[in-house]
Parts: structure tokens; sequence; C-alpha cells
């Protein structure tokens, strides 16, 4: 299913892309949570976090080290960030194309709150 970051990835939608290369497209998000919120998205179409299979090392790969080099350009690696992927209903996600949040630039609290 194409999603609104199908159209970011292709230049056909607008964005403040950080950084590209031939694996991953990252830019930030528009609803930002803290000074620091970029989403690092895969330019294939991969609806969930299910989708990783082994053939997608490489990719998962990338968007780690792709992270953590925005982290370190935000200014935030020293003071610390969080890396999120919602997965599905449960996980909260909302946009069903794959997606890292990079996450920074404040304390950010306990990971999840507790029931
Ligand atoms: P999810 O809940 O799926 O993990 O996160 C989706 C994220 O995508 C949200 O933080 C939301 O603000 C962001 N988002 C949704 N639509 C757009 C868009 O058109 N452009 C950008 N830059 N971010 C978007």
């Amino acid at each position: 299913m194409t999603t609104i970051f199908s159209g970011i990835i292709n230049g056909d939608a607008p964005a403040d892309i950080v950084y590209r290369d031939k694996l991953v497209t990252a830019f930030r998000d528009i609803h930002p949570v803290a000074s620091t919120h970029i989403l690092i998205v895969p330019n294939e179409e991969i609806a969930t976090a299910n989708g990783l299979t082994e053939e997608y090392e490489e990719l998962a790969g990338r968007m780690l080290v792709v992270a953590a080099q925005l982290a370190r350009e935000e200014g935030v690696a020293e003071s610390g960030y969080r890396l999120i992927i919602n997965c599905n209903p449960d996980g909260g996600q909302e946009v069903y194309h794959l997606h890292l949040h990079l996450i920074g630039g404040r304390p950010l609290g306990p990971m999840i709150l507790r029931e």
C-alpha cells in the first residue's frame, strides 16, 4: 500500500529531507515531539517491521547507522535520544511504510507509560 512517504521519497510530496542514499531517505517529522524528530524511511515500500526478513539486513543496518550519524549532526548524540519503530495497531503505527523515529533534544521521560 503506497503512503505519503513514497511521495516524499519520490519527490512528489514536500518534506524537509536531511539525508538520502540508495536505501533510505530521512526527513523531519511534520508534527515533531522534540527539537529533533526525524524519520528514517526505507526507499522501498515495506509496510511494517514485520517485513524485515533476512534479505533486508543491509537496509535495517543502514537505518540504524544513519540514525546515529544524524544524531551526531543534530547535536543530540551526547545528551541522548530515542529510536522508535512503531508496528501495527498496538504499537501505535499510523503510517504503514516502515520508519524509524529519531527523537531528541529534551529529556524524553519513561519509555512507556505503565498501566
Ligand atoms: P507512526 O505513528 O506511524 O510511527 O508515525 C508516523 C509519523 O509520521 C508521525 O510522527 C507523523 O507526524 C508523521 N507524518 C505523517 N504524515 C507526514 C507527512 O506528510 N510528512 C511528514 N514529514 N511526516 C508525517
